[in-house]
């Protein structure tokens, strides 16, 4: 009998905590328990029983367990306290931040199975024809067996036509394991030479882990890759009505059409998981993964942290997206840690993108990786032509040159769509005042307010400041307010006013702000109907777009100047991803993009579209900096309500780190970027080595001094390994 048990508490310190195990209470690890803590009691995850190093000292008890079976099984712990431990983040937050909110509330873990929708074989004379919804959803039941309500909800039938449908014995619902318990058996596409080359050389490596970066141009045909692999990765499995498969998509292309490819393929055994799911969805999809349910899951960044019981293959599309990398709290990259899941499951993992990360490439070229190639595109289609306008001493019109205004003209005159990328939203990106020059800025950070035309408002994209547009300069009190520069809203006005036969459809965080209203908007872009698309970073990713012919970049310049060295890797990534969405269908496309900077290298480098030559000297470039990925970096972040006492933090740290002997160099401390932030000061210190164990060293040792050491009230530091953005 164990007597001891080492449990995680959510709480932010780094480390677990141990207690006693009160005679006849048997406990496992993974299970959860409550446990008083000071005069509080909370909820804790056992982790060790009996460790081998016990404390000195009298325990309290554990007061009970909250279910007799472990919540999270022996590889679900392993990985979070490795990833605590790589991330130097208290582990106790990583475990519950891995649990669904219900069970971190302490909600009971055993649920009623989650319950799917059938067509059944009963006679459908007993469905008079007047019933149109009805037998539109018995069509739809018998495309799509084995559905939750909510999915049948999101097709856009009633609880009550499905209900008058199963009065009538015409569907019936069944909870979801009793559901087939064999994969669907989709005809497979079949796959062109280059597909099938690189599918033989996935499955080169044979059973077990082995990690693979598949480079393929954008409509190369991917997507259909990774299908045709997991398919041939289920039927090698050992038990495949167990296996487990786990697809990472970045935030935005977690789109109803990306499902739908996956779901003629595999059916019911689909399962989502993205932000937008409620606490009911996360606890019933988080319980089918627990249970071992065959399936294949579909998620966002945090997916990888889910509890799979045998998985089979991991993919992780468009691997260079930052929204894998979490930014607040635990700073993980799913990514990243997706590549330690499959080595512990023993199973291979896919990387790929059409613009790998310069990690990821680097990767591949030290042979960590096995790297493929899709260098053409599925199908008929062509890669874009790309060019440079140059628009120095140009006369722009809400952000657009004659050149460009030119090429939109032919290509609604030819009977195709356009899609215009700018990297701001709102109308103008700054209200500055014609008497005196003075910008409004926003109270609480050092950053401008954006006009937004559509509410008349002014707001603050850092802290959310709003307010109203006044009517005279704040500075002077003079009535020479006006808005300048432009984001997407002005384009928006200025291509409506320009071409008023055309419908221009504007994409942005703004606009798009409801659920399912983006694929509102797109629904005529992919009807194929003539219209203008104007859109921030959400119109560069993932979608399949066959009817644009041109894309234009209004401004590729702040990329190649910007502070985070990334800057030029994320501008190469963005350019050829744009370039992506022109001439995926048969008509051939084009692309422009308006830069002041036409002789840049970069940028003549880029119209080529050959991205491996471009990542190649990028990634020189980085390793003549000694910058990552030739290096690992790690940013220890503090924000204060004056900026001394940010500094002073970390002018301590940086006196500490200066003082170990350790190799790694020290960079700054120094404010961050916007230094003001809703009225914190905010600075950062960032560690640099080539010596990885060297540098994880050093900055443990730092976050425990921080921890002993806690700063003065007010005062908060966070630290941030393999920063994404600094
Ligand atoms: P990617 O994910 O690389 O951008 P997709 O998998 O979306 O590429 O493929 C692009 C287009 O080409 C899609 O419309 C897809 O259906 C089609 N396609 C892919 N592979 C094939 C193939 N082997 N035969 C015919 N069409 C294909
Ligand atoms: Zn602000």
């Amino acid at each position: 009998m164990a007597t001891l048990a080492r449990i995680a508490l959510p709480r932010a310190v780094r480390q677990l905590f141990d207690y006693r195990i009160p005679e006849g209470m048997t406990l496992t690890p993974g299970q959860r328990v409550r446990v008083p803590l000071g005069k509080q009691r909370t909820l804790g995850l056992v982790m060790e029983l009996d460790p081998p190093d016990p404390p000195d000292m009298t325990l309290k008890p554990v007061e009970t367990p909250l279910e007799d079976w472990p919540v999270l099984p022996d590889d679900a712990r392993e990985l979070l306290l490795w990833a605590a431990r790589y991330y130097q983040h208290p582990p106790g937050e990583c475990v519950f931040a891995a649990l669904p909110p219900a069970l971190r509330r302490g909600a009971p873990a055993s649920l009623p199975r989650p319950t799917v929708w059938l067509a059944t074989d009963a006679d459908i004379s007993n469905l008079p024809t007047q019933a149109r919804r009805q037998r539109e959803l018995l069509v739809w039941l018998n495309q799509h067996p084995g559905q939750p309500l909510t999915s049948i909800k999101a097709a856009g039938f009633t609880r009550e036509v499905l209900k008058n449908l199963e009065k009538r014995g015409l569907a019936t619902e069944r909870t979801a394991s009793e559901d087939a318990c064999t994969w669907p058996d989709a005809p497979s596409i079949e796959l062109n030479r280059d597909q099938a080359t690189v599918l033989d050389n996935l499955n080169a490596p044979g059973e077990g882990f082995a990690s693979h970066l598949v480079f393929g141009i954008t409509g190369s045909g991917k997507t259909e890759l990774y299908i045709e692999f997991i398919k041939q990765r289920i039927a090698a499995a050992r038990d495949p009505d167990r296996a487990q498969v786990l697809v990472l998509v970045p935030e935005i292309s977690l789109t109803p059409q990306t499902l739908a490819r996956f779901e003629t393929h595999f059916g019911a055994r689909i399962a989502v998981w993205h932000s937008a799911l409620n606490a009911t969805e996360r606890l019933s999809t988080w319980t089918r993964v627990r249970e071992g349910e065959p399936l294949i899951l579909i998620g966002t960044r945090s997916a990888v942290l889910l509890p799979y019981a045998n998985l089979v293959t991991i993919v992780v599309d468009e691997e260079h997206d930052g929204s894998y990398k979490q930014m607040e709290g635990f700073r993980y990259s799913a990514r990243d840690l997706a590549i330690y899941r499959a080595w512990q499951s023993g199973c291979p993992v896919i990387l790929g993108s059409a613009t790998p990360s310069l990690e990821s490439w680097h990767n591949a070229r030290k042979q960590r990786y096995h790297l493929h190639r899709l260098e053409r595109r599925a199908g008929n289609a062509t890669l874009p032509r790309t060019d440079l306008v140059d628009v120095r001493s140009r006369p722009l019109s809400g952000g657009l040159s004659p050149p460009l205004l030119e090429a939109i003209d032919q290509t609604l005159e030819a009977g195709d769509q356009a899609l215009l990328f700018i990297n701001r939203r709102g109308f103008s990106p700054v209200v500055m005042c014609f008497e005196c020059g003075a910008p409004i800025e926003c109270p609480h950070c050092d950053a401008r307010l954006t006009y937004h035309r559509y509410d008349n408002c002014l707001r603050c994209h850092h802290c959310g400041h709003q307010q109203a547009v006044p009517r005279t300069c704040p500075e002077c009190g003079k009535e020479g307010l006006n808005a300048v520069g432009q984001g997407t809203e002005k384009t928006e006005s200025v291509l409506a006013e320009r071409f008023p036969e055309t419908p221009v459809i504007r994409i942005d965080r703004d606009s798009t702000r409801r659920r399912g209203r983006l694929d509102e908007l797109l629904a005529p872009v992919r009807r194929g109907e003539p219209c203008i698309l104007v859109g921030t970073q959400m119109l560069a990713k993932g979608h399949d777009f066959p009817g644009v012919t041109l894309a234009g970049i209004l401004d590729a310049d702040g990329g190649l100047f910007s502070s985070d060295f990334r800057g030029p890797e994320h501008l190469a990534q963005l350019v050829i991803q744009v370039s992506g969405r022109a001439g995926r269908g048969e008509r051939g496309g084009r692309v422009l993009i308006q830069t002041c900077q036409s002789g840049h290298p970069l940028l003549t480098q880029l119209c080529t579209g050959d991205y491996p030559s471009v990542a190649d000297t990028l990634l020189q470039e980085r390793e003549e900096a000694g910058l990552p990925p030739a290096s690992f970096m790690t940013a220890l972040r503090a924000e204060a309500p004056t900026m001394a006492d940010s500094l002073a933090l970390l002018d301590d740290l940086a006196r500490r780190a200066e003082a170990s002997p350790a190799p790694v160099s020290v960079l700054g401390p120094f404010p961050a970027i916007i230094a003001r932030k809703a009225n914190r000061h905010r600075a950062q210190i960032l560690f640099q080595s080539q010596d990885r164990p060297a540098l994880h060293r050093l900055t443990n040792q730092l976050c425990r001094y921080l921890e002993q050491n806690r700063p003065a009230g007010g005062v908060r530091w966070a630290v941030d390994v393999d920063p994404q953005s600094l």
